[in-house]
């Protein structure tokens, strides 16, 4: 089993709309620390399921770390989906959850910028967390544009309503109901934004509203790197069923030549680990086949949750959804699509 999940006893279930659940976890003392998560970050929850003994998805935190909420996770049901139906139907107060540890990488790093928040649907989950925060922690304006079906399927109604009330100056919020007013537009959304346009951008939703906002953006000048995107997706990896390397390994008749490999230190934890590098070997295939406890989630480089330092060397990745090019460029990477290029790399875990 994998060593950053934990079982969590579910405390409260609260019915957000007909199709949307909100599950509050308890924390036990012991697991305090490793539970301490930023706005933006995500749960990965274990679903059991008879054909595949489980299945693992993804649910953002809708709950703020600064507010004295309980760490919550909010569920939509995807039709004809397995986990989001499941969870929204057999899970009540008093269950126990196996949940691994807090990760993700769609966190503002300051709360002085001001905010552009766009969500559709169960996209409002992270997006309420760093709502939340921003308005507790910093003093920046915050305008939301909030699309949904109807007005029934809106997430977190009363709760939006409040917020706009107390914070009249502060903050906006717009719905947009598709009931309403169709599916907005690229042209619709950059005139909503227009006046938001220096705005650090936060965008959650279905794969077609996020693209026409990004058109919008495109639009309206809005740079690459002011915008942050949160891509739901279910994972076709399953960390809670194994725990060693899965890709990339060559055939047994094609032995690694050792005297080629590179040298990698590692920093994670507090310790540090020296160890030969296959060139063909992912690290965090690599750290995992020593039985070091990397973090990581999808596998796929989608989630960001394995994003480690590169101190000295050079490496280079297969793949890279999550990283954006500010980040490639003060030398992070991410551990599971991550080769050596140069005979020693010197790595951290932060
Ligand atoms: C970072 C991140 C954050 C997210 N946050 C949220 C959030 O806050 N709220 C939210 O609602 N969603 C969120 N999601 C999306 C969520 O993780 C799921 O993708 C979504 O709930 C759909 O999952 P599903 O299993 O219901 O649907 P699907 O993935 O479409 O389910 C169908 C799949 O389940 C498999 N399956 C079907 N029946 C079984 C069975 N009996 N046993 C085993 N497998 C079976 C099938 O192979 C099929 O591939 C997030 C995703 C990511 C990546």
């Amino acid at each position: 089993m994998n060593a950053r999940a934990h079982e969590l006893e579910v405390r409260e279930v609260i019915s957000e709309t007909a199709d949307a659940v909100s599950l509050i976890f308890d924390i036990p003392t012991d697991l305090t620390r490793r539970f301490v998560y930023a706005p933006g970050q995500y749960l990965t929850l274990r679903v059991p399921g008879d054909r595949t003994g489980s299945v693992a998805r993804c649910y953002s935190l809708s709950s703020s770390p600064h507010c004295g909420d309980r760490p919550t996770v909010t569920i939509k049901r995807t039709p004809g989906g397995y986990a989001s139906n499941w969870l929204c139907d057999n899970v009540s107060a008093g269950d126990i959850l196996t949940v691994l540890e807090p990760a993700g990488n769609f966190v503002p790093r300051t709360w002085n910028r001001d905010l552009l928040l766009c969500a559709a649907g169960s996209g409002i989950t992270p997006i309420m967390s760093i709502l939340k925060s921003a308005l507790t922690l910093g003093n920046a304006a915050i305008a939301l544009l909030y699309a949904n079906r109807d007005r029934d399927s809106i997430i977190f109604a009363p709760q939006l309503r409040d917020l706009a009330r107390r914070h009249p100056r502060r903050l906006t919020v717009t719905h947009w109901l598709e009931s309403e007013r169709g599916l907005p537009t690229s042209r619709d959304l950059a005139t909503w934004a227009r006046s938001h346009r220096r705005h650090d951008v936060y965008l959650c939703g279905p794969t077609g509203f996020t693209a026409t906002v990004k058109q919008a953006l495109t639009q309206l000048r809005i740079p690459d790197r002011a915008i942050h995107q949160e891509e739901y997706r279910s994972l076709t990896d399953n960390p809670f069923e194994h725990h060693t390397s899965l890709t990339t390994e060559p055939p047994p008749s094609t032995p690694i030549a050792t005297s080629d490999a590179a040298t990698v230190r590692v920093d994670i934890d507090g310790e540090t680990h020296t160890l030969p590098w296959p060139r063909n070997k992912k690290l965090l295939d690599l750290l995992l086949d020593h039985g070091i406890d990397a973090p990581y989630v999808c596998r796929e480089s989608a989630c960001g949750t394995c994003i480690c330092h590169v101190d000295q060397g050079r490496t280079h990745m297969l793949h890279n959804e999550a990283l954006i090019d500010d980040e490639l460029s003060q030398g992070y990477t991410l551990a599971c699509q991550t080769l050596p290029d140069s005979d020693t790399v010197d790595i951290t875990f932060e």
